[in-house]
């Protein structure tokens, strides 16, 4: 899929509006639409990358970039201590719907395991 067509790049244009919890040069947090917990953020890179299997060496920073950022709105929502979840779906047996790559933050409640 083309950036331009790419619902997270999007929201991380500023072009389709989103709760946005955390926002720097290089990564987009906003909160789910359809939330599957009290918390439920997806943090996102800038940097348009369709799934996990489409990483490159390059991207190793980003992607750490992603838990620093989880891990930061997890305190600040207050469920760092109690514990969260953080996800990431790559491909159809795995459920992932939007094609640039996203982690799931979710806690305030407690989660299963397995997960679905
Ligand atoms: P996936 O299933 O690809 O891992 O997760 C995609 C997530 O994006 C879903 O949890 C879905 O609710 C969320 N989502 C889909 N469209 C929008 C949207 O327009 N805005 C926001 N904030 N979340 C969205
Ligand atoms: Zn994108």
């Amino acid at each position: 899929m083309a950036e331009e067509d790419c619902l997270f790049c999007k929201i991380s244009a500023g072009k389709i509006p989103a709760d946005i919890v955390h926002e720097t040069e290089d990564v987009v947090a906003f909160r789910d639409i359809n939330p599957q917990a009290p918390t439920h953020v997806l943090i996102i890179p800038r940097k348009h990358i369709a799934t996990i299997n489409d990483l490159t060496a390059d991207d190793s920073v980003d992607v750490g970039k992603l838990f620093l950022v989880a891990a930061a709105i997890a305190r600040n929502d207050g469920i760092a201590e109690d514990g969260y979840r953080v996800a990431m779906n790559c491909n159809q047996a795995a459920g992932q719907t939007v094609f640039h790559l996203h982690l799931h933050l979710l806690g305030g409640r407690q989660m299963k395991w397995p997960p679905g």
